[in-house]
């Protein structure tokens, strides 16, 4: 006789960056994560912590090639994987990989460090706009939230969502990381965003790439699960698969709120998770 599937409930949005890069500071992880039912954890590094990556994103992107220089980590990212590949190898449920900018014109380089590591996924996700002159926009950063009110919130829905679906349509994800983050900061459109949510979900679909169901909406401004229930029902609609995570830059957030994403998925529609391993997937029902 069968027994009850093997539930996993892993939390695949994981951040050292305000800790180190060290054995101690991911084991720290590991205890609250397992504390917190969460069962393995995958850690994604932001790409411009890591010296090296910082390839991915334009030269003309000022916060990343001058400010992010000085006061952001400078982290080798062979130490990273090796850490993580060495926990991994006593027995600890880890998984490895970096949440990737998606960048316009970056492809080439950014498709060599995704090609250069054994990565169990690849998150990506877009966090920059296209500057009003020139330049890069971040819009979910605090420090440059002013520039929200010189901007249309449609056209930057508009713009944002344009390029998240030319992102999964790469084929270089296998996840997208909170697909509306673009409501960070509770802006709302005037418009119905209905086009554009069919277009991405199309796209996920089409292309295999699985959307992340983010709690850290809940801790933002805007205080809601990314995607909203329209479009989590959309995303599931077109059978696109799905992760729950967290997002987790404190290690009190890991497994955050996954009761009341996995809660939000089943409302949608969908009844398991991904599971990922070196690019493989299989999937876990949500725990009863
Ligand atoms: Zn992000
Ligand atoms: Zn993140």
């Amino acid at each position: 006789m069968l027994g009850a599937p093997l539930v996993v409930r892993p939390d695949y949005h994981l951040h050292l960056e305000r800790y180190a890069l060290t054995r101690d500071a991911v084991l720290r992880f590991v205890e609250v994560a397992l504390a917190a039912g969460v069962t393995e954890l995958g850690f994604t590094e932001h790409a411009h912590n890591f010296v090296q990556c910082r390839t991915i994103y334009p030269p003309d992107n000022a916060w990343i090639q001058t400010h992010c220089g000085e006061d952001r980590r400078r982290w080798d990212i062979d130490e990273y994987v090796r850490l993580l590949d060495g926990l991994r190898a006593e027995g600890l449920p880890m998984k490895v990989a970096v949440e990737w900018d998606y960048c316009p014109g970056q492809e080439r380089a950014l498709a060599r460090w995704i090609d250069a590591y054994p990565w169990d996924f690849t998150l990506g996700a877009v966090h920059w706009l296209p500057g009003r002159d020139g330049g890069w926009w971040g819009f979910d950063m605090p420090d440059m939230a002013t520039e929200w009110a010189a901007r249309s919130v449609d056209e930057v829905y508009g713009a944002y969502f344009e390029l998240a679906t030319t992102a999964v349509e790469t084929r270089l994800f296998d996840v997208f990381a909170h697909p509306d983050v673009i409501k960070v900061f509770g802006h709302r459109p005037r418009g119905s965003m209905a086009g554009h949510h069919a277009r991405f979900a199309a796209a996920m679909a089409a292309t295999d790439t699985a959307a992340e169901i983010s709690t850290a909406g809940l801790r933002k401004p805007v205080g809601e699960l990314y995607p909203d229930p329209t479009f989590l029902a959309e995303i599931v609609r077109r059978g696109v698969a799905v992760t729950i995570s967290s997002d987790a830059h404190e290690i009190a957030h890991v497994g955050f709120a996954f009761a009341d994403a996995e809660a939000a998925a089943r409302a949608a529609g969908c009844t398991r998770r991904t599971v990922f391993t070196r690019r493989v997937r299989s999937f876990s029902p949500f725990p009863a």
